[in-house]
């Protein structure tokens, strides 16, 4: 017996999408769930890599014998004959891989004609017409795809003859024009290959066989492969899908559409889809005729949208999601062609989880686990913020939701080009083929004059989360000129546009943009993942506004707060700088006591908003040289000044004390300076302090020197008056009735004995306000983990700390030993590229490395202390893998930045539905 290469539809296992292909699987379970599929079978996958795997491109052995085999069971089963010339059957051969890409691959429809065979089906059918559309279809698409015929070649005859006849569309041809298409299509291949085109029906369907594998190798299907990470062991070749062909082209009975059970855009529970009467398959997606909302079905057929609903509905039910699926009416008499889960965006997916769950079709946790965390980040994407004093210059349908401006570019190739320069544009276009997808990457959004909601441009963008409006018809390309008419409006490539993906709405110039809103179904979404999560989800956030949207994203506390970002602020760091360059204790400590009053409000304010959830302020942690300014600038300001102070005249003075020096009249003055003498001298004296201290302060290797807790244990005074500001805030706050949390988190402890003494000044400051307020503060002490040492020191340090928390930017670092921009900007990539590291440890968690010092940090910590608290606070604890794995090792919560909030909250929540 040799291999099966071959499945019929009412046999093959409709959940073997590795070997029969999304498509394939899917038409098997339609046929065997009873859904009306035109009768047909599947070639595998595994022949398709056969055949590419092959040196001289030869298909299995056996393989054809068993498609005639199968050929044979479809004739018994339509009563039609391949190659017949009385009734002939017709055949789609179509591509399918185990994951769906869309349009990127190839399909043949009509396949089996020939002058002989044409004839039988007009004898059949009684209906030249028809006959001739399909023959024209057939030898246009077989002539491209599986001959290599460019398909301008055929379109330069087409609107020859359609010309000639003076009409506009396709339907408006007669019989007789399309006959004359057959007969000039026919020439153009025999041109174009030097070959006559093939008659043989048993040869044309090798040729398609082999065509259809071909693609698989395709540069689209590889670029969308790469594009998309789809690696060989989630979908290798394409299987081929023989199927009967049933038309939607023979008369105004007969029509052709596309659905989904749902709306993709908005997740509302409706039917959603265009269709198309007298018309086949491809022309819906192609954009050739504007297609009909499938609502209007309700009218125009109203027996087969009851059907049509029927259907939706089994399909619903059967694959317990929402479903894009292919249908077409042949004559009264509809059949659903294919069926797959619908892609959709992050707002549909988040509705349709909640509603599909309240409707009992799928429970809470699949709910939670249908959504892909990552995809959460489109609903942060900002919307259009429109005032009243805009109009659109255009309009078309609002094909992929959300707002984008951009620079107009009019072909995909200059898009990808200005998109790698870093420039946002909007790739405008008549319509999109599949060749274009390059330009979608690179693009903000897309805009096309032509095809419906279902065209190829807006289920890309969908697809993609990009913003896209469709079929904006008055809207005139002109790619060559580079330049469009929009109304009366012209629009020159590199004129800024915006587009409204939700509205259809096209404007000129650009639109400010809004945050997205949380709707309430991310919220009862994100509610049923915290009842499910063990994970606690905290936000890295510094300031006030930071800790605000972090709470409105559902954060449930501040998890690491960097007091350096309030140092920065332009109106503190004349005193952080004054504390600094102090000689002497008492000068910084006159620094520290100004300072004391600003961190209190800073504190009081973020416990304020964040009650009752606790607050980990993480101590000072960069070296202090940051809250300088570079070397060479402070040369570069002593060097002008000093010139200034030789000659004052050239200076715009504008008042007593200021002075400004401009060059050749600029706007922007180069020094804002004292007019007077002696402040200017002053001022070259602190500057002169400055680069001194700048000097002294230098060192080698900045991230492993003087900072963190080292810095703190050197100048303790900066410290303490943290840890007071901390711990007054704190007591005010209890004053006000506000419930606080506060924590104290040390940076940069490798040992015990550090965290020792810091611990005895938080004590001893902790007794001192206690006694000044006359109340007690709660207030934990922690340490960070980010020093390879405190890891392997965690049972030790365990005894000081309450509670840990992981820098995993840091611990990256050292436990590679890499520093992080070095190793970005020289080798990562190249390591990458060549498998000797697998992804970016700076991005990935790298759980066999610095996980494994994780994992045994938290074992020997919570030996000593047991059930203690156990964070992470670096950039990993926004991402879901990793977030997995902090679950698995069972850490308490994890802290990320507040947008991720959202993604964290689900991601825990799938950490745990997966631990079960
Ligand atoms: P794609 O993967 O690009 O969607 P398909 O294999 O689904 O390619 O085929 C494209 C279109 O051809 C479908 O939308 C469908 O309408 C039409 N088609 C495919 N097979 C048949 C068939 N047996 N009868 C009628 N139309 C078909
Ligand atoms: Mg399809
Ligand atoms: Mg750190």
């Amino acid at each position: 017996m040799s291999k099966t290469w071959v499945y019929s539809f009412s046999d093959g296992n409709g959940k073997d999408k590795k070997l029969l292909g999304g498509k394939g699987a899917n038409l098997c379970e339609l046929t065997q769930t009873g859904i009306r599929v035109p009768p047909g079978f599947v070639i595998t996958t595994e022949a398709c890599l056969g055949y590419l795997e092959d040196e001289k491109h030869r298909l299995p052995p056996s393989l054809m014998s068993q498609v005639t085999d199968h050929l044979r069971l479809l004739e018994l089963n339509t009563g039609k004959k391949f190659g017949d010339a009385l009734k002939p059957l017709l055949l789609s051969v179509r591509s399918g891989s185990a994951l769906s890409m869309p349009g990127m691959m190839d399909t043949i429809l009509n396949l089996g004609l020939n002058p002989d065979t044409l004839k039988g089906l007009l004898v059949a059918t009684d209906n030249e017409r028809f006959c001739y559309d399909v023959y024209r279809r057939f030898i246009q698409l077989f002539g491209k795809v599986a001959l290599g015929v460019p398909d301008a070649l055929f379109d330069e005859e087409f609107e020859k003859v359609k010309e000639r006849a003076g009409v506009k569309q396709d339907v408006e041809l007669s019989a007789w024009d399309l006959s004359d298409v057959c007969t000039s299509f026919l020439q153009v291949v025999k041109q174009f290959t030097g070959k006559p085109f093939p008659h043989d029906p048993y040869e044309q369907l090798e040729i398609a066989i082999k065509a259809v594998f071909n693609s698989w190798m395709g540069k689209r299907a590889i670029d969308y492969r790469r594009e998309f990470k789809i690696t060989p062991d989630m979908a290798n070749g394409t299987a081929v899908n023989i199927v009967a062909m049933v038309f939607g082209n023979m008369s105004n009975k007969s029509a052709t559409g596309v659905g989904f059970t749902r709306d993709p855009g908005t997740g509302e529970n409706v039917i959603f889809g265009e269709y198309l009467v007298n018309a086949q398959g491809e022309d819906v997606v192609a954009g050739i005729r504007t297609p009909k909302p499938i609502a209007a079905m309700a009218h125009e057929m109203p027996d087969l949208f009851r059907e049509l609903m029927e259907l939706r509905n089994k399909l619903e039910s059967h694959f317990k999601e929402v479903q894009d699926f292919e249908f077409t009416i042949e004559e009264g008499i509809l059949y659903c062609l294919q069926t797959r889960n619908g892609k959709m965006n992050a707002t549909a997916m988040v509705r349709t989880s909640v509603e599909m769950a309240e409707e009992g079709l799928i429970t809470k946790e699949q709910a939670l686990l249908r959504i892909k965390p990552e995809t959460l980040e489109q609903l942060l994407f900002p919307r259009l913020n429109i005032s009243d004093d805009v109009a659109p210059i255009a309009s078309g349908l609002p094909a992929s939701p959300g707002g984008a401006s951009g620079i107009a570019v009019f072909d995909a190739d200059r898009a990808e080009k200005m998109g790698r320069e870093g420039l946002k544009v909007i790739l405008v276009r008549e319509e999109t083929k599949p060749e274009d997808i390059h330009g979608f990457f690179a693009s903000q959004g897309i805009l096309t004059s032509r095809g419906g909601k279902t065209s190829h441009a807006a289920v890309v963008a969908r697809g993609m989360g990009k913003p896209c409006v469709a079929g904006a018809e008055g809207i005139h390309v002109d790619v060559r000129l580079r330049h469009a008419l929009i109304g009366k409006y012209q629009i020159t490539e590199g004129d800024v546009i915006t587009i409204d993906g939700s509205t259809g709405a096209v404007y000129l110039g650009e639109v400010p943009l809004i945050d997205a809103e949380f709707s309430s179904d991310l919220a009862t979404l994100l509610s049923w993942a915290d009842a499910v999560a063990r994970l606690k989800v905290m936000a890295n956030a510094d300031i006030p506004s930071d800790a605000k949207r972090a709470l409105k994203f559902g954060a449930m506390g501040i998890g690491l707060c960097r007091t350096e970002r309030m140092f920065n602020d332009p109106s503190r760091l004349p005193i952080v700088i004054d504390m600094i360059i102090a000689d002497t204790k008492e000068d910084r400590q006159k620094a520290l006591d100004r300072l004391l009053p600003i961190q209190r409000e800073d504190f009081k304010n973020l416990f304020t908003i964040m009650a009752p959830c606790p607050v980990t302020i993480r101590l000072l942690d960069p070296p202090i040289h940051e809250f300088l300014p570079q070397e060479q600038h402070l040369v570069d300001e002593i060097d002008i000044l000093r010139n200034l102070r030789k000659n004052l005249r050239g200076m715009k003075v504008l008042s007593e004390n200021v002075a400004f020096m401009f060059q050749h009249d600029d706007v922007h003055p180069i020094v804002q300076t004292p007019a007077d003498p002696e402040l200017l001298d002053a001022v070259i004296l602190k500057k002169e302090t400055m680069l001194n201290k700048v000097r002294s302060l230098h060192e080698v290797n900045p991230m492993l020197g003087h900072r963190g807790v080292r810095l703190g244990l050197t100048f303790p005074e900066i410290y303490s008056m943290q840890i007071r500001a901390i711990l007054e805030a704190a007591a005010e706050c209890l004053k006000n009735g506000v419930d606080v949390h506060p924590e104290i988190m040390i940076p940069q402890v490798c040992t015990a004995q550090e965290l020792k003494r810091v611990k005895e000044w938080v004590t001893d400051i902790h007794k001192d306000v206690e006694s000044a307020y006359r109340l007690t503060i709660n207030c934990s002490f922690g340490s960070m983990l980010e020093v390879v040492r405190a890891c392997m020191r965690a049972e030790n340090l365990a005894e000081e700390a309450e509670f840990f928390s992981f820098g995993t930017n840091d611990l990256t670092q050292a436990t590679f030993s890499f520093s992080r921009e070095d190793a970005e900007n020289k080798f990562l990539p190249m390591y990458n590229m060549n498998h000797i590291l697998q992804d970016n440890p700076f991005e990935v968690l790298d759980v066999k490395g610095v996980g494994k010092l994780m994992e045994l940090a938290v074992l020997w910590g919570r030996a000593t202390r047991p059930g203690m608290k156990v964070g992470i606070c670096g950039e990993h604890g926004g991402h879901p893998s990793s977030i997995e794995f902090c679950h698995q090792i069972g850490l308490t919560y994890v802290s990320c930045s507040g947008p991720r909030v959202p993604i964290a909250r689900l991601a825990a929540a799938h950490a745990a539905i997966h631990a079960r």
